[in-house]
């Protein structure tokens, strides 16, 4: 028996899911690997709008008619995104899929304007209602959609740490597409997490050192087409129904997978100043953005990597 890294990538959930861990005995390290994967596809079964049978899929044809019970972990993550929306006036929303439903990126294909206008309606989250003591989802008229896209793989990275966490591993990296928690450091060295060049695809524009955290980056370059020199992407800013303009991508750094997910959408649709002026009033959060010019932006509690000293 000897110790050592490990890891293993696999597509899921629209993109790619990784871990990588440290071992002390690469068979259990094999299985917590294994474990973190079927979390990851246990919560896709539940929360995935592209699966009939899961139970989004049931809350979005049901709910508009009879409140649909939802168990108690769906229950949850949806209140929390509604208390997000809150947070974020509305910035971050759920419903935004009654207009995002209409969007193939792979196929080139995005709404008209028409579509869009009258699918705008139904993008509130105040249409979503949740019965605590029931337990039951209900939407308050027909034609609102949720869509757990903005969050969902906060969520997977974070419980998938509580899975290598409860076996015992103390360093590891669990990432779902943009989002990714660290559990412990890299052996008594921080993590180097790159942030990517929105533009760039193999360049990393800023590289900062982590453990313990989590860090989740929105950008416009994960699903879109370009049609008229105008990127049609994937982040829909609810006050418009159109994808959000003026940022490239939007980081948050914290606690908690689940927020950081959140947040990093958040700051995309609400743009630098007023993105950094909501991160800014949260003292466990840090954010980065990059504009739509590719300059760079920190939030107050973040020194730019250039301007420390002895680094
Ligand atoms: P990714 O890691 O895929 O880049 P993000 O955290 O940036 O994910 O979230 C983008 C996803 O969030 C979209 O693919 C969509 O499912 C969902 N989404 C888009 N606009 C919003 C919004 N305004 N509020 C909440 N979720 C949104
Ligand atoms: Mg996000």
């Amino acid at each position: 028996m000897f110790a050592e890294w490990i890891g293993d990538a696999r597509p899921m959930m629209g993109t790619e899911v990784s871990v990588y861990l440290w071992s002390d005995d690469p068979e259990a390290g094999r299985r917590a690997l294994e474990e973190v994967f079927s979390e990851a596809a246990r919560i896709d079964r539940l929360m995935s709008t592209y699966k009939d049978e899961s139970e989004i899929s049931k809350i979005n044809r049901g709910a508009a008619i009879e409140p649909v019970a939802a168990g108690e972990e769906l229950f949850r993550l949806i209140q929390r995104s509604l208390d997000i929306s809150v947070l974020t006036r509305g910035a971050f929303d759920i419903t935004y899929d009654s207009v995002g439903q209409h969007y193939d990126f792979r196929a080139r294909q995005r709404p008209g304007q028409e579509v869009v206008e009258s699918e705008r309606a139904f993008i509130d989250y105040r249409l979503v209602l949740l019965d605590r003591a029931a337990g039951t989802v209900s939407f308050a008229k027909e034609g609102v959609r949720i869509n757990l896209g903005g969050i969902a793989k906060g969520y997977v990275v974070e419980r998938g740490v509580d899975v290598l966490r409860r076996l015992d591993v103390e360093h590891a990296i669990v990432t779902a597409g943009g989002d990714s928690r660290l559990l412990g450091d890299r052996r008594g060295r921080p993590w180097m997490v790159g942030i990517r060049d929105p533009r760039e695809d193999d360049k990393v524009a800023i590289s900062l050192p982590l453990a313990d955290e989590a860090i989740s980056t929105s950008g416009d370059y994960e699903r879109f087409f370009d049609e008229d020199g105008v990127r049609y992407h994937h982040i829909i800013r609810p006050s418009t129904g159109e994808p959000a303009s003026g940022v490239h991508s939007a980081t948050v750094i914290g606690p908690d997978a689940v927020i950081t997910d959140a947040l990093s959408t958040s700051v995309f649709v609400l743009g630098v100043h007023e993105g950094l002026t909501l991160i800014g009033a949260l003292p466990d959060y840090e954010s980065i953005v990059i504009d739509a010019a590719g300059q760079v932006f920190f939030s107050d509690g973040l020194t730019p990597p250039e301007a420390r000293s002895g680094d």
